[in-house]
């Protein structure tokens, strides 16, 4: 099968479309033909060098998956051959404390799919049964990639600060993957959204998503300070809840921009080396509550695809591009030049 090979870390990095063996399905496992791949600033990082922890070499990247159950491994009773499928990040066991509780994503035996063991940048990839969840007719496949990472990391933030409708919610990195998805899922749950976004040009398109109020900063290394502008238009209260997806630049207007009693979620920079300096007493004074996100489990993906089945939800895919333009894919994502995202399918047409 045709697959993606890293060869060598760098900007831009070395890859070379290989060909590899058609994984067998273990017990428990279901080969899935990949019919898209979403390419995750996390795998633009590992390309470039910038994260290598716990990424086995050699490992075909990509981990948002949407394809069709080909072939089952035995013990399978989950999925069936044909069924359309998405994937969640890790592959899951099943068994273990966190898979019975509805952290599937958090397996004890955990792997994740594209960093440690072979992703969906290819024709083929064999998966969990527990990893899988069947998509309804209503949601096309390419677009389908998209509602794991990032639609369902999205919700997964909004979830563990529990949005309720009428709340004030503040996005930043909006014109991103994480972004345009949790500005459409906020909007969705009734909240009352304000995207930030660094790009210029991304503003009516944000409206369009559901977005209230678009900030746009032009500096986007510069340490962006968008609270003043979330003070302005919340009479002075704050935002009850803020998304940022960005990270060390947004983090600490991120906190500033919180009210009292204020929640943030932090997803999406898993690379930084960011100082806290001085945000500590912002957080006291607030009893500001932060928590950190990353992955999805599977009720929130189910959650995710019922939206998108009924057209609350769309999943923002700019672009599919073949296996062969990987190397302008990441350069593309590199210039933020994208809105949401673009996937690899692993042939053309
Ligand atoms: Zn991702
Ligand atoms: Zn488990």
């Amino acid at each position: 099968m045709r697959a993606l090979m890293l060869e060598d870390p760098g900007t831009p990095p070395q890859l070379m479309v290989v060909d590899l063996p058609v994984p067998q399905p273990g017990p428990g496992e279901a080969l899935v033909r990949v019919a898209a791949c979403g390419f995750c600033h996390h795998d633009l990082q590992v390309m470039n060098g910038t994260l290598r922890r716990g990424v086995a070499p050699g490992v075909v990247l990509g981990h948002e998956i949407s394809g069709v159950v080909e072939e089952v491994g035995e013990g399978v009773d989950l999925v069936s051959p044909g069924d359309r499928v998405v994937s969640l990040l890790t592959n899951a066991c099943g068994q273990c404390d966190r898979c019975r509780s509805g952290r599937e994503h958090r397996c004890r035996d955990g792997e994740g799919i594209g960093h440690w063991r072979n992703g969906g940048f290819a024709e083929y990839v064999a998966l969990s049964q527990h990893s899988l969840v069947p998509l309804p007719v209503a949601v096309d496949l390419p677009t389908a990639s998209l509602l794991a990472c990032p639609a369902g990391v999205a919700l997964q933030a909004l979830n563990a600060v529990n949005v309720s409708a009428g709340e004030t919610v503040v996005v930043t990195g909006a014109g991103g993957g994480l972004g345009v998805h949790a500005v459409q899922l906020a909007a969705a749950l009734g909240a009352r959204t304000l995207a930030v976004t660094s790009t210029s040009g991304k503003a009516t398109v944000l409206y369009r998503y559901g977005a209230d109020d678009v900030i746009e900063m032009n500096a986007p290394d510069s340490g962006l300070e968008f609270s003043g502008v979330v003070m302005a238009v919340t009479g002075d209260l704050g935002a009850d809840v803020v998304i940022d997806t960005v990270g060390t630049p947004t983090l600490r207007s991120s906190v500033r921009c919180l009210g009292q009693y204020g929640r943030l979620a932090v997803l999406g920079e898993v690379g930084g080396e960011g100082s806290l300096r001085g945000i500590i007493p912002e957080i006291i004074f607030r009893d500001a509550r932060i928590t950190g996100v990353s992955g999805v489990s599977r009720q929130t993906l189910e959650q995710v695809i019922a939206l998108a089945a009924d057209g609350s939800l769309t999943p923002v895919l700019q672009r599919l591009m073949v296996l062969e333009e990987a190397a302008h894919a990441a350069e593309l994502l590199s210039e933020r030049t994208i809105l949401g995202r673009v996937a690899l399918v692993p042939q053309a047409g």
